[in-house]
């Protein structure tokens, strides 16, 4: 009895957490949203852009990544993450300010618009590089968050869904790529084995993210207000991300930040307009939970507007009460959790035995110390270092500290 009693309060509490929150529009097929009854307005020169009230052509958009790379040569460039499947460009603007030291600056990630037609994020993004590159010497507080921060901003990671139509049109975008794939479900599922191919532009953007070192990053999409941290592949009660106290506290910043420009955002889905990604509705295969545990990168998933095609004339609107907190999203890159948890169970050392080098399949966040079997401390490499060079040490039983862990090594 007292067992039924228990299921029966687990399964109160489980369908109540539930029916507090709407369904997941992310969730599901898109809902027939009538886009055409939308003032979608699109900007077919960079001059039309200027008020920020149209959505950019692709030719317009591809003119504006590269007039700033022009235009800010010591500031920024592009970088070519990869290309969809029908071969437009997957870019990303890479803001790095000249070193007048030589101090570690960590990498952050701004990408939104994986689902293509959720495309206020879009403008968003490019709005942010505009106002990060303009605002550069001018106003402190960019000034110093670049001189800081290595960022790069993707502002649109699936194009043949947002031009699903054609290069000049935002109209009839569609959440998919050109493989009718969800980009947003085919992520290798960390937790789980599957066999399902990898579309070209989550390929595209994996390798660019092994060839960096993010540790923080968000993915802005459309269809609710709400911010959506890890993890998405579980309920928060059956597998807590390790962060997630420092989770709430971002996402509360973010959400007070915007509510103090405009009272009525973040409200669609939960009164706090943050939630824990799977006590919204789980999925499987997002590109959040991937990066949160196979590159060590802090994740989560902005829904920064309810509408998914917002009417372009409503794009300064939300610029106004977004831009603070998108700016200060990529502060707390400097205030990260000393360590988010998952390098302690998954970082593996590689080759092991080994004649000479030592690989780690992830950076850790402590410096990692090396020592004789008798604790005898011999060498350390700094936080981040991915390749240990033990070519000096003769053959033995070494010992690796890191993130408070010790793991055995074999030098032959
Ligand atoms: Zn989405």
């Amino acid at each position: 009895m007292k067992r039924i009693c228990l299921l029966l309060a687990i399964l109160t509490v489980t369908l109540s957490a539930h029916s507090q929150h709407k369904p997941r529009p992310d969730a599901f097929p898109p809902l027939p949203e009538a886009v055409e009854t939308k003032a979608v307005t699109m900007a077919t020169s960079m001059e039309e852009m200027l008020s920020w009230d149209r959505y950019p052509t692709y030719s317009v958009y591809l003119q504006m990544m590269e007039k700033w790379a022009n235009d800010f040569p010591q500031l920024c460039h592009i970088d070519t993450i990869g290309t969809s499947v029908k071969g437009r460009l997957i870019l990303s603007l890479f803001i790095e300010t000249p070193s007048t030291n030589n101090l570690y600056r960590p990498e952050f990630f701004y990408s939104s618009t994986i689902h293509g037609d959720e495309v206020t994020g879009f403008v968003m993004l490019l709005r942010l590089i505009d106002t990060l590159l303009n605002g550069y010497g001018n106003n402190p507080q960019y000034t110093n968050l670049l001189n800081r921060t290595r960022i790069s901003i993707n502002p649109l990671a699936n194009p043949d869904g947002t031009y699903y139509l054609g290069d000049n049109t935002v109209q009839g975008s569609v959440r998919y790529n050109a493989h009718h794939v969800d980009l947003n479900r085919n992520y290798p599922n960390p937790f789980v084995s599957s066999k399902a191919t990898i579309e070209p532009e989550n390929e595209a953007m994996i390798n660019y993210f092994d060839h960096h070192l993010f540790r923080l990053s968000a993915n802005l999409h459309g269809g609710s207000e709400v911010m959506n941290y890890p993890w998405d592949s579980f309920t928060s009660l059956q597998n807590p991300h390790p962060c997630a106290d420092w989770w709430i506290d971002v996402c509360k910043r973010f959400v007070d930040t915007c509510r103090t420009y405009n009272n009525s955002h973040f409200r669609d889905v939960t009164s706090s307009g943050y939630i824990a990604g799977g006590d919204w509705y789980v999925i499987h295969g997002g590109r959040q939970d991937y990066f949160n545990y196979h590159n060590n990168c802090l994740e989560l998933t902005m829904e920064v507007s309810t509408t998914k095609t917002l009417s372009s004339n409503r794009l300064p609107e939300y610029w106004n009460f977004l831009q603070h907190s998108l700016v200060n999203y990529i502060e707390e890159i400097h205030s990260l959790p000393e360590n988010n948890g998952i390098a302690n169970s998954k970082v593996i050392f590689y080759p092991n035995p080994t004649v000479g080098f030592i690989h780690l399949s992830h950076p850790v966040f402590s410096p990692i110390e090396l020592f004789g079997v008798d604790g005898h401390p011999l060498m350390q490499f700094p936080s981040g270092t991915v390749t240990l060079d033990l070519n000096n040490l003769p053959a033995g039983i070494y010992l690796l500290r890191y993130d408070g862990n010790t793991t055995k090594i074999l030098k032959q």
